[in-house]
């Protein structure tokens, strides 16, 4: 861990800043929550689940957030998410991880994990239930008691154009070809540990959020198709919350919103 940002498990802020950030977190997290439960209601559907995302921020927020009754949480890259795992191991906290995922960190993210949002290709399916049988034989081993199946999700692209398989813009937008609904939805029905959740999406710059978000719902009709427990719809973020909950997302993830805005990209 010798170079995850101090500011990441560090405990920095001294007693009066600790109080000041708290209070903020409260207004900014009461004003989300506001939000979310105003547009459930003029949508008339139900109220999401909320996944605060803390990418950038401190384990000490996660932790007062959790004492504000945040469950989930969203992180977007192995390192900082287990390390702050480990730093917060003794609340009840549910981790999902958002962002781009490469094979080789399947072993890693599984170990805190509870859901997987950007699962985008059939070797990282196949990586994931392979790391997921390592794990659950490691639990056995220790004596200690197993792990639900991961929750999976999977990340389609909604730009229309497709041929590069990787995005690297900041918002971790990329995601599989909708066209590959079918093939990836089977792929993680057939692997042991992994549980097929649903469809997850990030609106394309510039586009109209209402319409892509349109889109994820019928790719998830394809989805529920090869599962049909597969219900969930990951969808909705600070600027287009109001939009994901009108064409039906289940989860919304949150992150500048609740936190303010994230520091420069390290
Ligand atoms: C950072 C991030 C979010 C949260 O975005 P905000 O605009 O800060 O709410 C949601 N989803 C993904 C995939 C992200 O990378």
């Amino acid at each position: 861990m010798a170079d995850v940002n101090p500011a990441v498990t560090g405990e920095e802020r001294d007693g009066t800043q600790h109080a000041d950030r708290a209070r903020e977190l409260e207004a900014r997290l009461s004003a989300v929550r506001s939000r979310i439960a105003s547009a459930a209601e003029s949508a008339g559907r139900p109220r999401p689940s909320l996944i605060v995302v803390t990418k950038y921020f401190p384990a000490s927020d996660v932790r007062v957030l959790a004492e504000l009754g945040v469950r989930d949480v969203g992180e977007n890259r192995d390192q900082e998410a287990s390390g702050k795992a480990e730093a917060l191991i003794d609340l009840s906290l549910r981790w999902h991880f958002i962002g781009q995922l490469q094979t080789n960190k399947a072993k890693s993210v599984v170990r805190y994990a509870h859901s997987i949002h950007s699962i985008d290709r059939p070797q990282l399916v196949t990586a994931l239930g392979k790391a997921m049988v390592t794990e659950q034989a490691r639990l056995t081993d220790a004596g200690l008691p197993l792990r639900p199946d991961l929750e999976c999700f999977l990340q389609f692209s909604l730009a229309g154009a497709h041929g590069s398989d990787e995005d690297t813009s900041p918002a971790g937008r990329g995601g599989a070809d909708p066209r590959e609904a079918g093939n990836l939805a089977e792929a993680v029905r057939a692997a042991e540990g992994l549980r097929l959740a649903g469809v997850m999406a990030v609106a394309p710059i510039g586009a109209e959020p209402a319409a892509a978000f349109g889109r994820l719902v019928e790719i998830s009709a394809v989805v529920r198709s090869v599962e049909p427990a597969a219900l969930a719809v990951s969808a909705g973020m600070s600027g287009d919350l109001e939009a994901a909950v009108a064409a039906g997302a289940t989860h919304l993830r949150i992150g500048s919103d609740v936190l303010g805005p994230r520091p420069a990209l390290r």
